[in-house]
């Protein structure tokens, strides 16, 4: 049976089309610039890509659009072969601790925590009902970036702000990144031939976008994002924690708004803020290796936030198994996890310069006898979306 996976946003719509339940994938593909009057369509699917330049005022005309391309391409015989569309869905609030079937009920609730994801949550709700219309009766399903998290205990979500904060406006730390935190930490039990349960697993999902896990027995027990994704270890463009204070002081010295402090926070800080060059770490590590001294102390810098991280779950989970790298550096960028594994010899683990060279594999990482293994496990959003729709469908 044909499962898609999507992920919605504002002005995109990109998708998998997955055969379950054994996952191969059938094809890809991403409409942008909905909306725009230049919009267009890639598909990828038998090692080619065709790409159609088409106006799609909505998402609406390009769910029709990919769907008929679906046909017309002959990747599938019928429509009828689509049993389910699962979704990527940012914020779920405390409402969802899972993915979840879609109702009125659900799509209202999606809606409700809106104002905590208003990039997202709408962007993502249109999504399900260009879908809802283009298949109607195909059952949709909802998977959100914050369920995963929903385990985390109160001392771990709450901030030590006013609890009346919480109670009236919803403010404590969700976490993202979780049906990707999900995915390796998963992947690595089995990886390690081990009950989920038995493991104690930090995955570090360290892309553009970075969050880090504590996985206590196949639960999320701590995260580095928080109330927004701006938290945690600084990123591409997103300085991680910071002192709040110090927007206020920028604020009055710049005769600036609050919000375009944090817009500084969020698009010009990180790799690209210190580094004053970029916010992909690839030309970092080239600037670094030419003796760029910012590039490298931003690289640097994000590489002791994750080391510190990562000493801060060992305690929380009062021991660990395995410390995963995902994602776009995480996968990539073998100098990194250098760089993260060489503050992390107090844990009795220790990097192999040899086994570290792989780009995109699962791979142990660490020193054969290393007490915590060290592993690369890449991420697969797509497939978990999927897996959790076949789930809820059947
Ligand atoms: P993501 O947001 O997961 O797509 O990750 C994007 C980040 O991955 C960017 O900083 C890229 O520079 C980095 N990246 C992707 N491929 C490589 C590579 N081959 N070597 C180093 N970094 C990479």
């Amino acid at each position: 049976m044909i499962i898609l996976a999507v992920n919605a946003g504002s002005s995109s719509l990109k998708f998998q089309v997955l055969k379950m339940p054994d996952e191969t994938l059938v094809a890809s593909g991403v409409c942008e610039r909905i909306g725009l009057d230049d919009s267009n369509f890639a598909l990828k699917f038998d090692g080619e890509k065709k790409t159609f330049d088409q106006p799609f005022p909505t998402h609406k005309e390009a769910v029709e659009f990919l769907l008929k391309a679906l046909i017309d391409e002959q990747i599938l015989e019928s429509l009828d072969a689509i049993k389910g569309v699962g979704h990527r869905v940012v914020h779920g609030g405390e409402a969802f601790k899972d993915s979840v079937k879609v109702d009125d009920a659900v799509k209202r609730a999606i809606d409700d925590v809106s104002d905590l994801a208003p990039l997202h949550n709408p962007a993502n709700l249109m999504g399900i009902e260009a879908f809802e219309s283009a298949l109607p009766g195909i059952p949709q399903v909802a998977v959100f970036d914050t369920a995963f998290h929903q385990t985390m205990p109160k001392e771990a979500y709450m901030y030590a702000t006013p609890y009346e904060w919480y109670e009236n406006y919803r403010v404590r730390k969700y976490g993202f990144h979780g049906t990707s935190h999900k995915y390796v930490s998963e992947r690595t039990a089995e990886l390690l031939d081990k009950p989920l349960k038995d493991t104690k697993i930090i995955v570090l999902h360290i892309g553009n976008g970075a969050s880090l896990c504590a996985v206590d027995g196949g639960e999320s027990i701590d995260t580095s994002m928080g109330f927004t994704p701006l938290a945690g270890i600084s990123m591409g463009t997103r300085s991680g924690d910071v002192d709040p204070a110090i927007i206020e002081y920028i604020a009055m010295k710049e005769n600036r708004s609050i919000q375009s402090v944090i817009a500084d926070l969020n698009k010009r800080s990180g790799y690209l803020g210190v580094s004053e060059i970029s916010s992909d770490s690839r030309d970092l590590w080239a600037a670094s290796d030419k003796g760029d001294k910012k590039a490298h102390l931003a690289i640097l810098k994000q590489a002791k936030m994750i080391a510190d991280y990562i000493g801060a779950y060992v305690l929380a989970m009062n021991g660990v198994d395995a410390i995963v790298f995902t994602a776009g550096i995480g996968e990539n960028a073998p100098e990194t996890r250098a760089m993260v594994a060489n503050r992390l010899h107090y844990l009795g683990t220790e990097i192999d310069g040899k086994k570290n060279q792989v780009r995109g594999e699962e791979v142990v990482i660490s020193k054969t006898g290393s007490a915590v293994k060290l592993m690369v496990v890449p991420t697969n959003e797509e497939v978990m979306i999927a897996r959790d729709t076949l789930r809820l469908i059947d």
